[in-house]
């Protein structure tokens, strides 16, 4: 209990000292990739519908708000307390919480000398890969991250070292745009990208996992 008030008097000064927009960055939604329309199987007639995006209803340019970064580390719960009776003064925050989706297993992170080593073999593979298919996404998506300094290592029980990315939220955005100018990925493509950039889920350190 200690530890849950400790954190939310942290999620609670990260917040006041937030340089971003309240606690949060205007990014691509999650929900429809910035189409604004979502696909939905309806099952009384047995056909897909095109849908309004419910992120994107008010929404400039298919920009939503998510967590920024001073935030992403706190859990959803976390922020939902430290704002608790002042959602009216930050509505930006209040909608992009009520979207976030649990991360996968988190694990223990490596620092130092351990994840600089690991940070070279991944740089190194990446920079072999990154022109295999036209470009090769993830080992594009990855030599961004780094050299952004955006990219974590874990160990996580049962499944050993994975990596994933940090703070790189408004960065997939820009990446993903100027990707998209000379190559235009499939949708799936982009949630797998977005999931990882968004720190929804980690990739396992793994070269033929990677491929895929
Ligand atoms: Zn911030
Ligand atoms: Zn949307």
């Amino acid at each position: 209990m200690k530890n849950v008030k400790a954190a939310i008097e942290q999620c609670r000064k990260a917040l006041e000292s937030c340089p971003h927009d309240a606690g949060t960055v205007s990014v691509m939604c999650t929900l429809c990739l910035g189409d604004g329309t979502l696909f939905a199987w309806d099952v009384a007639y047995c056909k897909f519908l095109s849908v309004d995006c419910p992120r994107c209803d008010q929404a400039k340019d298919n920009d939503v708000p998510e967590v920024c970064p001073c935030l992403e580390h706190f859990s959803k719960e976390i922020i939902e307390h430290a704002i608790e009776g002042k959602e009216d003064s930050y509505p930006s925050l209040s909608q992009a919480v009520s979207w976030i989706r649990p991360p996968d297993k988190l694990g223990t992170t490596l620092n130092g000398a351990a994840a600089e080593e690991q940070l070279q073999k991944l740089r190194a593979w990446a920079e072999e890969h990154k022109e295999i298919t036209i470009p090769h996404p993830k080992a594009a998506l990855i030599l961004d991250l780094i050299d952004h300094g955006m990219i974590a290592f874990a160990t996580v029980p049962g499944t050993g070292l994975v990596l994933r990315a940090k703070s790189a939220k408004e960065e997939f955005s820009r990446f993903i745009a100027d990707l998209n100018r000379s190559y235009k990925h499939d949708d799936s493509t982009i949630l797998t990208m977005l999931c990882f950039a968004y720190g929804v889920v980690s990739w396992k350190f793994d070269p033929v996992e990677l491929h895929r």
